[in-house]
């Protein structure tokens, strides 16, 4: 499920010279993509938290269990993404101890409330 990203499909999007970004710089994301909330932001890095089901054998049950990563986001991404958004990263090098994935896009913003 691999996509080639040769085309510029988003001329819109402000290209930056961050070298840690997927789409402007050397870094490719390969391997898993997870999808999440934000909960926590930081200059050029951010956490995500998502729920996964796991199936236990000897209760032949699934439980929910929560998990957190943290993702490293680009200079092109930092303005679009706040915290309770919902976005999507994918597994790249490790650019830290706790950090090998990047995020890769936005999927919904978060939702408004009191309307
Ligand atoms: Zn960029």
């Amino acid at each position: 499920m691999e996509k080639q990203t040769k085309n510029k499909k988003n001329i819109a999007e402000p290209s930056c010279d961050d070298p840690h970004c997927p789409f402007h710089g050397k870094l490719s994301a390969r391997g898993r993509t997870f999808q999440g909330v934000v909960i926590k932001k930081f200059p050029k890095r951010l956490t995500i938290q998502f729920e996964r089901t796991i199936y236990l054998k000897k209760y032949e049950r699934y439980m929910k269990k929560k998990s957190k990563l943290h993702a490293r986001i680009s200079k092109c991404m930092e303005d679009k993404i706040d915290l309770g958004d919902y976005i999507q990263i994918q597994e790249c090098r490790p650019l830290s101890k706790i950090i090998h994935f990047v995020v890769i896009k936005l999927i919904r913003k978060k939702e408004e409330k009191g309307k």
